[in-house]
């Protein structure tokens, strides 16, 4: 089964401007390019963790999901091409970009793209944080943070994300405004998050979580320097007791950066639903209403 979020690839126009963003205001390590001058950050001891591909228009790329080991990985495929889905190898060339030693990818039904794979490598107490920071972000067997896309149809998504791939329904949250579904694959409440908007495909946000409710408090700090707009305001969540402030980036992605996230057991962890996403705060900002919140994209 999927150990963790290892890693996730965006493309977009602005990817140089993610040199400054990255390092200076989340506090990632800028490491060396990638192919084609594709940004690449590290935000711990994993060589790098998060790509931006230089493109035309901003587009999300793909979601790698690590595994354990080369057993599980070679399992996990067979258990999905026997369940339907359209898995391929990915040749030497791929697996030597992503820096894996292994590597198979899919696409969901709305052709978001995942890949799975196995020994990522990483460089031990190679992390330097790009800015004042007391203690870096919480990765190890959490992963790197979640991704929460946006899906045409919750009830199509949840059959293939749990039923088909396996992710472990954690709670959702319903109301008047909200239908999501959160995901754990590991102790992180959730690694992934499904929200339904109807007509639309398409990356949310990123999620990644400061040791240190400093650090996220520093980068509050940091945002009017870096020209940032807030999305969604400090706030507390109702599932993940993450406190967090949603931000925007360089290419429509919205970033969470949280602290304080709910560790799950999966032996005895119940779902809940919960009406509220959030105890207090994560008030959206007059500007964030009107613009579009992620790299989404309508769909016939
Ligand atoms: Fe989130």
């Amino acid at each position: 089964m999927i150990q963790e979020l290892s890693y996730v690839g965006l493309a977009s126009p602005r990817s140089e401007d993610w040199r400054d963003y990255g390092p200076n205001l989340l506090g990632a390590m800028l490491v060396a390019d990638g192919p084609g001058g594709a940004v690449r950050l590290a935000v711990d001891d994993v060589d790098y963790r998060i790509e931006i591909h230089r493109a035309e228009a901003d587009e999300f790329r793909y979601a790698g999901w690590g595994m354990a080991n080369e057993t599980d990985l070679h399992a996990y495929v067979d258990l999905l091409a026997g369940r339907g889905v359209d898995v391929h190898q990915g040749d030497q060339t791929l697996c030597r970009e992503r820096e894996v030693a292994e590597l198979a990818w899919f696409s969901d039904p709305w052709g978001l793209r995942h890949e799975l794979s196995w020994g990522k490598s990483a460089t031990p107490n190679s992390f330097q944080p790009g800015r004042v920071m007391r203690g870096g972000f919480v990765t190890g067997d959490q992963g790197l943070g979640h991704v929460v896309f946006q899906v045409p149809d919750l009830v199509e998504a949840n059959r293939f994300y749990a039923d088909t791939l396996g992710f472990r329904l954690s709670d959702r949250i319903i109301n008047d405004h909200f239908n999501i579904r959160f995901y754990h694959v590991n102790g992180r409440h959730h690694s992934l998050a499904l929200a339904e908007t109807p007509g639309h495909i398409g990356f949310n946000h990123l999620m990644l979580e400061y040791r240190h409710m400093d650090d996220l408090g520093r980068a509050i700090d940091l945002l009017a320097r870096n020209d940032t707009e807030i999305v969604q305001t400090l706030g507390r969540h109702t599932n993940d007791l993450m406190t967090s402030v949603y931000i925007g980036s360089p290419s429509g992605l919205q970033i969470e950066l949280g602290y304080g996230g709910l560790v799950v057991d999966d032996l005895s962890w119940v779902a809940r639903t919960y009406r509220k996403p959030s105890y207090w705060g994560h008030r959206y900002t007059g500007n964030a209403m009107t613009k579009a919140r992620g790299i989404i994209r309508s769909i016939a």
